[in-house]
C-alpha cells in the first residue's frame, strides 16, 4: 500500500449541548501514511480525544471529509464501524478489559467480529500476549495483572485483528515510566511490522519513538513535523 490510510480534508466536529456548542476540532486537513508512528500533543481540552475519535470513525465528523484508503467514509453508523473493525483498533487510557475473562478471552474476544473455528481465535490470542512478553499471564484475570500487564493485554487485544493503524488516546496515563516505554517501545515495533500509529498523549517521552508530532491549541492543528 502506497496511499494514505487516512485522508481528512477540512475536517471539523462540534459538541452541542442544548443551546452550547463547543467546536472541539476545527479545519483540521491532514494525512496518515504508512509505517507512520504520529503524536498528537497539545493542552486539555486542545482537542486531541476528539480528533483521534474522528479519525478513528467513532465520532461522526460534522463537516468535512474522510477517507480511507482512498474510499470516501459516508457518514453511516454501519459503514463507520465496518471499515473502523477492518483496518484500524484502538487503545485507551485504561486496558478497558472485561474484569471477569481472563488476559486471553478477553483478547479473543476482539476476534469474535472475524469468521474464524474457535480453536483458531484462541490460538491467535494466546499467540499474540505471548508476543507481548504475557505468556505467564494468559489465564489470569484482569485484577490479578499489574497496570503494565492490563495495558500489554489491551494492547494484544488491539493487535489480534491484525490493525493497519493503531489507535491510542494517552495509552501510558496510567503508567508509570518504566511501563510507559515499553508500551512506545511495543508501538514502535508496530511500525517496523508495517502498521501505522496514531497517539495521542501527554508524554513528552513519547517523543523520541514517533516519526512525526502533530501539535493541537484549541481545536486546531497549528504544527505537523
Ligand atoms: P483533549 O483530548 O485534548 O483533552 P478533547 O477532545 O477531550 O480534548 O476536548 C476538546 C473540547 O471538546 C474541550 O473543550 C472539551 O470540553 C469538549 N468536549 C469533549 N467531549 C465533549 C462532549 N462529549 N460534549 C461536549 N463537549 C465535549
Amino acid at each position: 500500500m502506497t496511499g494514505p490510510i487516512i485522508e481528512a480534508i477540512k475536517l471539523e466536529h462540534t459538541y452541542v449541548r442544548g443551546t452550547n456548542k463547543v467546536s472541539a476540532v476545527r479545519d483540521v486537513t491532514l494525512q496518515i501514511g504508512p509505517r507512520e508512528f504520529v503524536l498528537v500533543v497539545g493542552p486539555s481540552g486542545s482537542g486531541k480525544t476528539t480528533l483521534l475519535a474522528s479519525l478513528g470513525l467513532l465520532l461522526s465528523p460534522s463537516r468535512g471529509v474522510l477517507r480511507v484508503m482512498g474510499n470516501h467514509i459516508a457518514d453511516d453508523q454501519r459503514t463507520r464501524s465496518e471499515v473502523r473493525r477492518a483496518h484500524f483498533a484502538m487503545v485507551f487510557q485504561d486496558a478497558r478489559l472485561i474484569p471477569y475473562l481472563s488476559a486471553s478471552r478477553n483478547v479473543e474476544g476482539a476476534l469474535s467480529f472475524r469468521r474464524l473455528r474457535r480453536d483458531v481465535r484462541q490460538q491467535r490470542a494466546r499467540d499474540q500476549l505471548i508476543a507481548l512478553g504475557l505468556g505467564h499471564r494468559l489465564h489470569h484475570l484482569p485484577a490479578e495483572m499489574s497496570a503494565g500487564e492490563q495495558q500489554r493485554t489491551g494492547l494484544a487485544r488491539a493487535l489480534v485483528t491484525d490493525p493497519l493503524l493503531l489507535l491510542a488516546d494517552e495509552p501510558t496515563g496510567n503508567l508509570d515510566s518504566g511501563s510507559s516505554s515499553e508500551v512506545f517501545e511495543l508501538l514502535r515495533s508496530q511500525v517496523a511490522a508495517g502498521r501505522s500509529v496514531l497517539m495521542a498523549t501527554h508524554d513528552l517521552g513519547a517523543v523520541p519513538y514517533a516519526s512525526r508530532v502533530i501539535r493541537m491549541s484549541d481545536g486546531r492543528v497549528v504544527a505537523d513535523e
